[in-house]
């Protein structure tokens, strides 16, 4: 029922693990719950079941609506590169292995990457994205039909020799992050939710996983603000003729609302909730570019969007990018005509 994972990869796995001294867990800018939740799971396997000296390094911050995930020893143990490049580049020029959660490639995690390519450690990617960039590590775990990079890192948990499919070895610490990593990538399992999702999902409750606390704190703790904003923004979004639903947020709207960052994770699902609506683009002004995410109904591919128009990628149905001012459009107003273009092209040669 769930994914088989190679046991000639669990025992290159093991050996790597054993015989490093000091270890490196890396994810994609923006870290969102599955980023997070992942990567302080992996470090809480390594901490309390092999006592290796083991650092994660973010590109960035993440949202604080990801506050509750990291505990007080995480927080130490967390490199923040925007904020500290100096210790997250030494720490990663100082491990002897490398491992890359939640993201395809040394290329997802922007102001790290040289900092990896730098690197003679060994590397090991563990994803669930599309075209995992496999000659960059000497051990890959890529699987596209999961729910989660947590998913696909619980899997390779159960399958090393001291768990033995045992997850009440892992600490309640990883177990709980894993359950984060899982119900923000599947939003709350209504998307990307297969046989393996349920079950991995129901051994955690059995291990006393805590669900509705974890419910609570990603769902039912936002700030006023953020309702504020989606009211506006879904009153503001645009219906295309071909069932593209896109909404444009600019910086002046994101100072008016107060909204910090990661505040409007989840938006973008919302215009799926029409039935006319395939698909639906958000565009987040944030600097010198837009950072653009798409989400769409099965049959339609975001996919393909964000990469043929948006300079991006990630899955089928929920993949990202972004919009570069001056680059692809002269200014942030031309946005809206930049989109309905897109549309109308990539209908007319799909
Ligand atoms: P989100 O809309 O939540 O930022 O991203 C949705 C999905 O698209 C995530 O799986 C993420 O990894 C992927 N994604 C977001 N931005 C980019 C990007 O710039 N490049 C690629 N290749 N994938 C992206
Ligand atoms: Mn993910």
């Amino acid at each position: 029922m769930s994914l088989a994972i190679s046991t000639e990869k669990i025992i290159i796995l093991e050996r790597m693990i054993r015989t490093a001294t000091r270890i490196a867990v890396v994810t994609h800018v923006h870290p969102d719950g599955d980023a997070m939740g992942s990567t302080i799971a992996l470090r809480s396997y390594l901490k309390t079941g092999w006592n290796k000296e083991c650092c994660i390094v973010i590109p960035d911050a993440c949202s604080e609506t990801l506050d509750f995930l990291p505990d007080a020893d995480d927080r130490e143990h967390i490199i923040c590169r925007s904020e500290n490049p100096d210790a997250a580049d030494g720490w990663i020029a100082g491990s002897d292995l490398v491992f890359c959660l939640d993201c395809n490639g040394f290329e997802r995690t922007e102001s790290v990457a040289p900092a990896l390519l730098a690197s003679n450690a060994e590397k090991v990617l563990i994803d669930h994205h599309l075209h995992p960039q496999e000659e960059q590590f000497a051990l890959c775990f890529s699987e596209c039909e999961i729910s989660s990079a947590s998913e696909l890192l619980y899997r390779v948990l159960m399958a090393m020799p001291d768990v033995h499919d045992d997850c009440s070895v892992l600490s309640m610490h990883a177990l709980e992050a894993l359950m984060t990593g899982m119900t923000t990538d599947t939003n709350n399992f209504a998307n990307s939710v297969y046989p393996g999702t349920l079950e991995m999902a129901s051994r955690l409750l059995a291990a006393g996983v805590d669900r509705n606390a974890i419910i609570e704190r990603i769902y039912n703790c936002y700030r006023e603000n953020r309702l504020r904003l989606i009211g506006y923004l879904l009153g503001k979004m645009k219906i295309l003729p071909q069932g593209v639903a896109y909404t444009v947020l600019t910086a002046e709207e994101q100072r008016r609302y107060d909204i910090h960052d990661g505040e409007l994770e989840g938006y973008v699902n919302m215009p799926l909730a029409i039935g006319k609506v395939k698909m639906s683009i958000f565009l987040k002004e944030d600097g010198e570019r837009f950072r653009v995410s798409i989400r769409s109904k099965k049959g339609t591919s975001a996919n393909a969007c964000a990469t043929r128009y948006f300079n991006g990628g990630g899955h089928e149905q929920a993949s990202g990018g972004r919009l570069y001012i001056p680059g692809d459009i002269a200014e942030a107003s031309k946005a809206p005509e930049y989109i309905e273009k897109a549309i109308e092209d990539f209908y007319k040669n799909s």
